[in-house]
């Protein structure tokens, strides 16, 4: 059990070199509080969102085990009780790096379907292999469309948006708090979107899902992404139409016969690059050609992954 978590930390330090280079201590753990009774915590890996009062603590996403006792202690200063359920958007290690943790502390992990297969299998991710996680890191209850929990006076939705960064995320939406966790569909003003084609995702399961978690948002909604500051719908929407413009733009290149280097040399993402995200504008619009509406074809998958990998070799770039 010892080496096997040793060899975890390890692996997992290994999908984000640019922070085990340094000391996990130096990670600053930031908390906000966005309404009575639930903050958004940042620190490295995705952003996570704590739920608590009289009924208990609900946290979503664990970021990477090293920081599991961090989190905990940034919890505990909220005035909240330690985490009895733990969400998890989707199955990637900054998202779930802390599962074994909160779970041997008392939490139970919920989570889509699809997440609890790919933790429990060992996936590729960008080229490298990630192992099965052990049986104490992966969902006891899994839903397949939407699930609520009705917690501390709130109805917590969790909703599935299928094919989208991966084919498990879940979005999160707090009726009354009006608050939104969003998970790795949206990164917000940190990289262009990362479509993880090898884990099920797709072009028109992003758009589609960034769609429906606007139908949910109004004026006032304060909505997490799953890295980047706290964003408003206007952001969202702004995300949004970046996305319907980039994807239009290669798919009817695409349909006009245009190859893929091609429509990268035309570079119709040119408008919304980030500096220092690890998306290149090249690797967002491969993983839009190579994306299917319906089933992805596993051989684009596997050239999707080889060329997010050398991106990812030329920019020196960490894990999402
Ligand atoms: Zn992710």
């Amino acid at each position: 059990m010892m080496l096997r978590s040793l060899f975890l930390a390890v692996t997992l330090c290994s999908a984000a070199p640019a922070i085990a280079q340094n000391n996990w201590k130096e990670v600053a753990i930031e908390s906000e509080i966005l309404a009575p009774g639930i903050a958004m915590i940042s620190g490295a890996g995705g952003n996570v969102a704590v739920h608590y009062g009289t009924d208990g603590t609900l946290m979503v996403d664990s970021q990477f085990a090293p920081l599991a006792a961090r989190l905990m202690a940034a919890t505990e200063r909220l005035g909240a009780d330690p985490a009895k359920w733990l969400v998890n958007t989707h199955w990637h290690a900054d998202h779930t790096g802390g599962n074994e943790s909160f779970a041997m502390n008392g939490a139970v992990i919920i989570a889509q379907e699809k997440v609890r297969q790919r933790l429990g299998a060992g996936q590729m991710h960008r080229g490298k292999q990630v192992l099965p996680r052990p049986d104490e890191a992966l969902p006891r209850i899994t839903y397949s469309d939407a699930m609520t929990l009705r917690f501390n006076d709130d109805d917590l939705h969790i909703i599935h948006a299928p094919n989208a960064h991966t084919d498990g995320d879940s979005i999160l939406h707090w009726e009354r708090a009006n608050v939104l966790h969003m998970g790795d569909i949206f990164f917000h003003k940190t990289t262009l979107p990362f479509i993880d084609l090898e884990s099920g995702g797709s072009a028109r399961g992003l758009l589609a899902a960034v769609e429906k978690a606007l139908e949910r948002a109004d004026e006032g909604s304060r909505i997490i992404p799953g890295h980047g500051p706290l964003a408003t719908r206007a952001d969202l929407t702004a995300y949004r139409d970046m996305l319907a413009k980039v994807i239009g733009a290669v798919e009817e290149a695409k349909a006009a016969g245009r190859s893929l280097a091609e429509i990268q040399a035309d570079n119709p993402a040119a408008p919304y690059e980030v500096a220092d995200g690890f998306i290149s504008a090249d690797a967002f619009v491969a993983a839009i050609y190579n994306s299917s509406a319906d089933e992805r074809a596993p051989a684009d998958a596997a050239e999707e992954a080889e060329q997010v990998e050398e991106e990812a070799a030329e920019n020196g770039a960490s894990a999402a």
